[in-house]
């Protein structure tokens, strides 16, 4: 390339579209991408023709990362979004966006809550909320304007297991979509599309990265859910958009796209929640050890629990991988292959002075971390109460099974005798 110098340090030495061969996915670190021509550009707005426009709606690395999500969760297609919080927006703006109601789960995370009862008010969205463990709960407070059903497949921090199957009939008898986000879960433990899940998402943020360094989230479309069987419940996906050039995504993008669709080139495009190219690649690395990490998190935490179970300071173990947890005979059924290394235990001794022993608890060790994450490589530890689920009023706390003694624990991937050993010597000084 000849030119000045000016234009020199901006163009040389890079064409867009040459491809390199490197092993690994690379980042495009880049806002826009370059079209061939005009029509190409006007075909790409118009949603005529796939493509890459700008960043705040995809790029190559994100588009591995979703077709990768996809094919993990069993589903048909998937947006990655900035991070779980976008993730389970975007999804219920998605489908209740004008102003429909949603039927959830008391036993939320509290970030969820805030989203539900919150922000999404100010959208005229209404919300009703249940004991996910309570069938005739969920079917009473499904209404017409109904536009879905959101529960987590394993809550946190008491670690409720979803009757996923039941809950997903209960739905579609409805005529409603079943949204779990099974950011706990994770794929390599349970895909809730197979027990009857319409949409599944994540918060990557946690074990599908799992280093702890990127916040990103996904929404897939198991592709189940049909939304033309009663077109004007869903105008959205069955009347024309305007600003598309009156396209019906419904029979441009069919069933297992058009919801995809609609959030990415709608929600994601207008308010902006997009995941950085950095972030994608990020949480690309994470995932390529997804199942080893999770197996050995799953067996630590079984065996942590174990101990705690029989520890004189330890008045309860919330780890459905326990027989005799309310929700153990769910957890064989939906994760035989082992149960998520996020769960509780409650402190023995009085509520009134539960904040100072645990101040205490959480000073003395020394592997775990005092975060709000979870799901990370490092073992982590929190006290709900006072942080993930401190806006809740002291009824929505009960409801969800927590108390000031409550501590939640994440296992992460260190050798399981150090975490005991570290557990044990803190537990002995409170
Ligand atoms: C963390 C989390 C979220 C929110 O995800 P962020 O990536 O932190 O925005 C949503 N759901 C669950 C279950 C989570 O643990």
């Amino acid at each position: 390339m000849t030119g000045g110098f000016a234009t020199l340090q901006v163009q040389a030495g890079f064409t867009a579209g040459q491809s390199f061969t490197s092993a690994v996915p690379a980042i495009h670190q880049t806002a826009a991408y370059e079209f061939s021509s005009l029509q190409e550009a006007a075909d790409l707005f118009a949603l005529r023709k796939p493509g890459i426009i700008y960043s705040r709606n995809a790029s190559p690395t994100q588009l591995i990362l979703e077709e990768r999500v996809a094919a993990l969760e069993g589903g048909t297609s998937a947006v990655a979004v900035a991070s779980g919080q976008a993730a389970v927006a975007v999804t219920l703006l998605a489908l209740a966006g004008r102003g429909g109601h949603i039927v959830a789960a008391d036993q939320l995370y509290g970030g969820t809550v805030d989203l539900l009862q919150d922000t999404l008010d100010d959208f005229g969205i209404a919300v009703t909320f249940v004991d996910q463990d309570d069938p005739d709960a969920w079917r009473a407070a499904i209404r017409p304007d109904t536009r879905a059903v959101f529960a987590e497949i394993v809550a946190n921090p008491v670690a409720q297991v979803l009757d996923t199957r039941l809950v997903a009939d209960i739905a579609h008898a409805a005529g409603v979509p079943l949204v779990v986000d099974s950011t706990v879960g994770t794929p390599a433990l349970v895909r809730p599309g197979d027990h009857g899940a319409d949409f599944v998402v994540h918060s990557a943020t946690k074990f599908l990265a799992g280093h702890g360094s990127s916040l990103g989230g996904m929404v897939v479309d198991q592709g189940t859910f049909d939304f033309g069987a009663e077109p004007e419940r869903w105008p959205q996906f069955t009347q024309p958009h305007t600003r598309f050039g009156d396209l019906v995504l419904w029979e441009r993008f069919g069933q297992g796209r058009a919801f995809a669709v609609l959030v990415k080139s709608k929600y994601v495009h207008d308010l902006g929640p997009s995941l950085s190219p950095f972030n994608a690649w990020q949480i690309l690395q994470g995932i390529e050890t997804l199942d080893l990490r999770v197996a050995r998190q799953s067996a630590s935490g079984l065996t942590i629990a174990q101990h705690l179970a029989q520890h004189p300071s330890v008045a309860k173990v919330n780890h459905p991988g326990l027989a005799g947890n309310p929700w153990h005979a769910l957890a064989e059924r939906y994760l035989p292959n082992g149960v998520p290394s996020v769960y509780s235990f409650e402190i023995a001794g009085d509520e009134q002075d539960a904040f100072a022993r645990i101040s205490r608890l959480v000073e003395e060790l020394k592997y775990f971390r005092l975060v709000a994450n979870l799901g990370d490589a490092r073992s982590l530890i929190s006290h709900p109460a006072s942080m993930t689920h401190s806006h809740l009023t002291a009824e929505q706390r009960a409801a969800a099974g927590i108390s000031l003694n409550t501590v939640r624990l994440s296992i992460g991937i260190e050798d399981p005798a150090d975490l005991i050993a570290d557990l044990d010597r803190a537990l002995a000084l409170i």
